[in-house]
């Protein structure tokens, strides 16, 4: 098994981390947060007072950041991942960061020699904590080959989506399409009711037809036809929307440098601004629901 430094130890990355353990491995832990060291330590994992303390003799190195800038500082900085770990380490970036970054991150760890992906998630806290996250997987073939064995660790399916970047642009349009399905299955959920439709009836009819979408069928904004979704406990994340506004907005940062003509996308990025600045802030992504009833006034 190998010995692997993990980096940043929030929600995602604190559940990453002790399937990498319960896996086998030799994991050096930091976070810039030491309760959240001293938590992973206590779960078996080395505590480290610094990144260069993490990386020393890894065989991989696994960052799960809040955003572009500290994947930046935390590989490219004087006291980061490239100055400091062994030559024959594979880096991975697993935060979800614009393509722009993840292509330069890659291209500033290939110039050093290392093999290095970008590996964002599909999946929240509950599949980080269950080992069933979908790794989208950016970078060349043998950096691939390197880093799958170690995210097979942490999800269900491990997937390489093309060369550096690719795993973040596979990420910006998976969640883009994601934001739009929502948002129309809340429309459509929200008119069925104000037409008289019983919901769970309407549920059964368009589950079975062509309106089918995960939105409706795994993670039903109404509480009640899917038991497990968010709208069962008061809207509790889930997925939050904040994550959800800044996953569109790297994807209109995306669509604008690929010249890619994206309207609902712009329109989804639009509604999930104005429900996180109108009290959506602390809500699951599918909270905005709440937000089309009320726009959609008194009959
Ligand atoms: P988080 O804010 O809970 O955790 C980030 C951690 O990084 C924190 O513990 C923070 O202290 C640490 N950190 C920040 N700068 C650091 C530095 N310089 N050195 C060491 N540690 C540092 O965020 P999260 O919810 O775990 O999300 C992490 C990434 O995963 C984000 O890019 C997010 O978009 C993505 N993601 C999140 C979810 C989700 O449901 N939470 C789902 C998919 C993808």
């Amino acid at each position: 098994m190998a010995q692997i430094a993990f980096i940043g130890l929030g929600n995602m990355g604190a559940g990453m981390a002790a399937n990498l353990i319960k896996a086998g491995h030799q994991v050096c832990a930091f976070d810039l947060n030491a309760d959240a060291v001293a938590m992973l330590a206590a779960k078996g994992a080395k505590a480290a007072g610094s990144v260069a303390e993490a990386v020393n003799g890894a065989d991989g190195v696994v960052t799960m950041l809040p955003a572009s800038a500290h994947v930046r500082s935390v590989y490219a900085g004087a006291d980061g991942v490239l100055a400091h770990a062994p030559a024959h380490a594979v880096l991975m970036d697993c935060s979800t960061i614009d393509v722009d970054s993840a292509r330069q991150m890659g291209a500033a760890a290939a110039d050093k020699g290392f093999a290095f992906v970008d590996a964002p998630v599909s999946g929240g806290v509950a599949a980080a904590e269950a080992g069933t996250l979908t790794f989208m997987v950016g970078g060349p073939k043998d950096a691939f080959v390197k880093a799958e064995p170690v995210l097979a660790a942490m999800g269900k399916a491990v997937i390489h989506a093309g060369e550096a970047g690719a795993g973040q642009a596979a990420k910006i349009c998976n969640n883009m399409l994601l934001a739009i399905h929502m948002i129309g299955t809340c429309e459509a959920l929200n008119m069925a009711e104000r037409l008289g439709l019983d919901i769970q009836n309407f549920y059964d009819i368009a589950s079975k037809a062509s309106g089918q979408n995960w939105s409706l069928t795994s993670y039903c904004p109404v509480p009640g036809p899917v038991p497990a979704a968010p709208s069962n406990r008061g809207y509790k994340p889930g997925f939050a929307a904040p994550l959800m506004l800044k996953d569109l907005k790297l994807a209109m940062e995306a669509a604008r440098s690929a010249g890619a003509s994206t309207p609902l996308g712009a329109h989804a990025a639009d509604i999930y601004q104005r429900f996180v600045d109108s009290g959506g802030e602390g809500l699951d992504f599918s909270g905005v629901i709440q937000m089309i009833a009320s726009d959609s006034g008194s009959e």
